[in-house]
């Protein structure tokens, strides 16, 4: 069999990714129209297999879209009671007054939740709308119309022998066509990344900017755990080394989602954030708290902090670009989910107008327009200055001045700062590794800590190992004769999963090795390398992490 055998399919919209911000627009549209056709394409394989967020959610999006949410059963039961927020040192903690944050940062009002349980829940309503979802169905290549306009996607491509020759269980996957197609991929989508490319969406928005984020569901003693409590921190262990903080969710059934976020856009290519996650939990605040429970999930995930000033164009011809895939979050908040749905909606919204016109193939400018100008703008505009105040002035200076920029953002709706930029991209920040000394990190003690590749068996992931690997070198040469000897190949420690080895073998020349099986699709391998050597791909479709309710 081959590609050119490949039989499509036409629908209304079709829509890449079952997260908050594809579900959210396949809801719309049904709601809207229920005559419409609408097609969900998710690689995981289930719904909410690849879903890793906090997460608190601000219910602004979901209230927007389905107004008797609660009635209906969503799994958004664990209320906010109490907001904590700390600044650390190696053995202490500061307790910060939440009275003197903004009111935007109160976090009262919102959930605690699971987004992968509210996810596979939005599938099931989307499903009773008539909405078609394909869990396991891998969006791997955009199918383009004469014009040059996105008209499909090729989806659910399989059996693919390592050197990328078709296998006798050979599929070619199907097209799937639309008069508009939605790309809510989240975070460094990869068919994001390239119509952002191709149509030259972010010529007038700043670079874009990302986080790691970590995060490990516990099990601890119950009479430590106190439902619908939110705690953050900032400080130790990053301190001057990198920007980012953590946060500790209590949601039920004794459980705590225990999360860190290093900021990718740090200068010494020694540091390995998934060893600072494993040190952080060391502090006595945490350690008090841990003790005597158990990790039962673990996961990873990058996460956009560009905000309002590197969201680029979100329409192109034939479509638009969805929540994270347009790096909706939030970051001071560290939300995005409620942007993701408020996105996805006005994206129906100007779709389902367009079609009523007769019209296909086009740029949804009402959508632009929704963005540019709606509760997305609002909420993201008045928190711009906070990253670039981090970036350059780094973490006490930045809460100072930062927090000041949002009380005037928040109280007379202008910042004195006018609009920061961000200066380099996360790969260009990385430095010399001869300039920056080497970081000593404690062994792992098995209990609290815990090595990488272990860790990596409580995010479930599986890749058939006979298909190609999904993480492309664009020259293989880099990683061994650039990256090693100018930025000790960062790759061995930015990632998470432990993907990427440098192999030394006595007599032998250094060899880099890509696991790819122990992926967990973060993407962060594509934003922090510094040469821009690696592309994440989709492997095929059901492939990757496993997550329960992350
Ligand atoms: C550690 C961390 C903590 C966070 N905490 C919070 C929080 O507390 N509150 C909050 O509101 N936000 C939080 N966020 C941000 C929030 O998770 C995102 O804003 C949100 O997930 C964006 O939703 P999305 O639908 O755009 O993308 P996602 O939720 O990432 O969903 C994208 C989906 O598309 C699928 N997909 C991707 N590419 C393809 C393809 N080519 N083919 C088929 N399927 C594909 C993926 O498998 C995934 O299921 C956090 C993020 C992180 C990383």
């Amino acid at each position: 069999m081959t590609e050119n055998m490949r039989e499509s399919m036409e629908y209304d919209v079709v829509i890449v990714g079952a997260g908050p911000a594809g579900l959210s627009a396949a809801i719309r549209l049904k709601q809207l129209d229920a005559e419409l056709s609408v097609v969900v394409l998710e690689k995981g394989s289930e719904v909410g297999a690849h879903i890793l967020s906090g997460a608190v959610l601000d219910t602004s999006g979901i209230d927007a879209l389905i107004p008797d949410w609660k009635s209906k059963g969503a799994p958004i039961t664990v209320p906010v009671k109490k907001d904590n927020f700390y600044m650390l040192g190696a053995a202490g903690k500061l307790r910060i007054p939440i009275f003197l944050m903004p009111p935007l940062m109160n976090n009262h009002g919102k959930y605690i939740v699971s987004m992968g349980n509210v996810c596979r829940w939005m599938a099931e309503y989307a499903e009773g709308l008539g909405v078609e979802i394909f869990p396991g169905m891998a969006c791997s290549e955009l199918v383009f119309g004469d014009a040059g306009e996105v008209k499909g996607v090729v989806a659910g491509e399989f059996g693919k022998n390592s050197d990328g020759t078709p296998s006798d269980a050979y599929e070619p996957g199907m097209e799937l066509l639309g008069k508009y197609v939605f790309l809510s991929e989240g975070v460094r989508g990869s068919l994001s990344k390239g119509v952002i490319a191709k149509y030259d969406l972010a010529q007038n928005s700043d670079v874009a900017k990302f986080g790691l984020g970590m995060k490990e569901i516990w099990e601890i003693d119950p009479a430590k755990h106190r439902q619908g409590t939110v705690t953050h921190t900032m400080g130790w262990p990053l301190n001057a080394n990198a920007g980012g903080g953590s946060f500790f969710y209590h949601l039920e059934n004794n459980q705590v989602y225990v999360g860190f976020v290093v900021h990718l856009n740090y200068k010494n290519p020694h540091l390995h954030p998934y060893m600072e996650f494993q040190r952080f939990k060391h502090h006595p605040m945490v350690e008090e708290l841990l003790k005597g429970g158990k990790r039962i999930a673990y996961g990873a995930r990058a996460i956009t902090e560009g905000g309002w000033q590197s969201v680029p164009k979100v329409v192109f011809p034939g479509g638009a670009l969805l929540g994270c895939s347009a790096g909706l979050v939030n970051v001071p908040r560290i939300k995005g989910n409620h942007n993701a749905m408020l996105s996805g909606k006005a994206a129906a919204e100007a779709a389902v107008a367009a079609i009523k016109d007769g019209r296909s193939g086009d740029e949804l400018a009402a959508y632009e327009t929704d963005l540019r100008s709606g509760p997305i703008a609002k909420d993201l505009k008045r928190v711009r200055n906070v990253k670039p105040l981090w970036s350059r002035f780094g973490l006490l200076v930045s809460l100072g001045l930062g927090g000041f920029d949002m009380w005037t953002n928040n109280l007379f709706g202008f910042s004195v700062l006018g609009t920061l930029k961000h200066g380099k991209s996360d790969a260009e920040s990385t430095g010399l590794a001869a300039d920056y000394a080497k970081i000593d990190y404690p062994k792992p003690d098995g209990t609290l800590s815990f090595d990488r590749l272990t860790n990596v068996s409580f995010a479930m992931t599986n890749h058939e190992e006979s298909q190609p690997a999904h993480l492309h070198l664009n020259d293989a040469s880099i990683p061994i004769d650039v990256n090693l000897p100018k930025f000790d190949e960062p790759a061995q420690r930015y990632c998470p999963a432990g993907v990427y080895e440098v192999v030394t073998e006595e007599g032998k020349d250094p060899r880099f090795v890509i696991n790819f099986q122990n992926c967990v699709h973060c993407k962060t391998c594509d934003i922090k390398d510094p040469s821009q050597n690696i592309n994440w791909t989709v492997p095929q479709g059901g492939d990757g992490p496993n997550y329960p309710n992350m």
